[in-house]
């Protein structure tokens, strides 16, 4: 699952999966340009691990909220990378709340950055990625978007949304030898998961037949394998990584 040289951007790359997606590449031999969206030190202080061990690691700072931040991230891709290979569109948050309390502002937060985000980030993101011999995409979706979450209703539409912009760009960009796909994770431990109840979590675990909630590197193994050419014969799908709690018929 070599990567030797592939290059690719990963937002969302300063902790969580994010941060485990750029080290398992980084190791691989890609070289990795990832974006942060405040945690500057925490970006830099993987740059400083990574690069010290002799890796290719690059960060920027970037909103894919913003659509002026996304514009400039196809100069940092040209500048740092001098093209694209593979994009990992992996920054995502939560607002959870039941329906009933939910603001129209914790609905925007998340479609903003967990759908509108991945779309306009992958549209700018195309031009380059045309130009790649082999291109992929891999997009984060969640279970949540799948099987739907009480508490969820703006992030599992968001999630589900992913998946069927996931299908549909499949469509349309298989006959340009680009990949598209995406990962459904289950729970995995990070800050995200960390603010749930351990009453939550705990009931969580004996729903998952393998009775362990999941690790950052579990999810970044399923991104390697996406993105490597193993995976040259997979587009459209939804690659679900959460120890069986979902099973798709
Ligand atoms: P996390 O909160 O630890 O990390 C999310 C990252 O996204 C952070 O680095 C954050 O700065 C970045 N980010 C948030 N908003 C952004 C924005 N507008 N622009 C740029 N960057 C932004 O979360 P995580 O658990 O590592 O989640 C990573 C992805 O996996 C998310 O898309 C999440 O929805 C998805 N996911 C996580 C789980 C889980 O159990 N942890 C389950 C299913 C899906």
């Amino acid at each position: 699952m070599n990567l030797n040289q592939k290059r690719i951007l990963i937002t969302g790359g300063s902790r969580g999966i994010g941060k485990a997606i750029v080290e398992r590449f980084a190791e691989e031999g890609a070289h990795v340009l990832f974006t942060y969206k405040s945690n500057m030190a925490s970006a830099l202080d993987i740059v400083d691990v990574l690069s010290a061990k002799g890796y290719h690691v690059h960060t920027v700072k970037a909103d894919v909220s913003v659509e002026e931040d996304c514009k400039a991230l196809l100069k940092h891709v040209q500048d740092t990378l001098g093209g694209l290979d593979v994009l990992v569109n992996n920054a995502g948050i939560t607002r959870d709340t039941l329906m009933l309390r939910m603001t129209i502002n914790q609905y925007d937060d998340v479609m903003n950055t967990n759908l509108r985000g991945v779309w306009m980030l992958t549209q700018v993101m195309l031009k380059p990625l045309l130009k790649s011999e082999k291109g992929k995409i891999i997009n984060i979706s969640s279970v949540s978007g799948i099987l739907g979450n009480a508490g969820q209703t703006n992030y599992s539409a968001a999630k589900a949304g992913v998946i069927g912009f996931t299908k549909a760009l499949a469509r349309e960009l298989g006959g340009r030898d680009i990949n598209v796909n995406a990962i459904a994770p289950g729970f995995i431990k990070t800050e995200m998961t960390d603010q749930l109840p351990e009453e939550i979590l705990n009931q969580a675990i004996q729903q998952i037949p393998l009775k362990r909630i999941g690790d950052v590197k579990d999810i970044a193994n399923a991104a390697l394998f996406l993105a490597s050419n193993q995976s040259d014969y997979i587009t459209g799908q939804t690659l679900v990584v959460d120890g069986g709690m979902v099973m798709p018929s």
